[in-house]
């Protein structure tokens, strides 16, 4: 099976997030996808998606999305943060990133590294390179 995408955004950015996964559905539904909660959810609602929902970031979503990159399982993170709002929890954050760094897992923050992700797994899949 195919390695998820992840895909979470802090509360300012999760329309942001739809619009971005709207456009770009062609290629994300080739994937499984995963989300924290709510995010999940306004995917869902917003963008039509079919997207597992893990538990919300607070509650520890962010350290599930965590746990299945140690696991291998998947393939980028879309990760739009709120750089202009304290998270109560942020030490789950940096854990999350954290282990993209330990693993090499691609991960953007932003609507411009984002981008950048999907061009690499069009092109990826163009060329047929893509793993799992
Ligand atoms: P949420 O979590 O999708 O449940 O809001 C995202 C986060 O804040 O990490």
């Amino acid at each position: 099976m195919r390695k998820a995408i992840a895909l979470i955004a802090h509360d300012k950015k999760k329309l942001d997030l739809a619009i971005f996964a709207k456009d770009h559905s062609k290629v994300l539904t080739k994937f499984p996808l995963i989300a924290t909660s709510t995010t999940g959810g306004v995917l869902q609602d917003k963008a039509k998606l079919e997207v597992e929902r893990l538990l919300s970031g607070p509650q520890g979503g962010d350290l599930q999305v965590g746990a299945r990159i140690a696991e291998d399982k998947v393939l980028a993170v879309i990760f739009f943060r709120d750089p202009l709002t304290a998270q109560p929890h942020e030490p789950d954050v940096s854990a999350l990133m954290r282990i993209c760094d330990v693993h090499s897992v691609p991960l953007a923050t932003n609507l411009g590294t984002a981008e950048a992700i999907i061009a690499w797994i069009e092109e990826q899949i163009e060329e047929g390179t893509l793993n799992g």
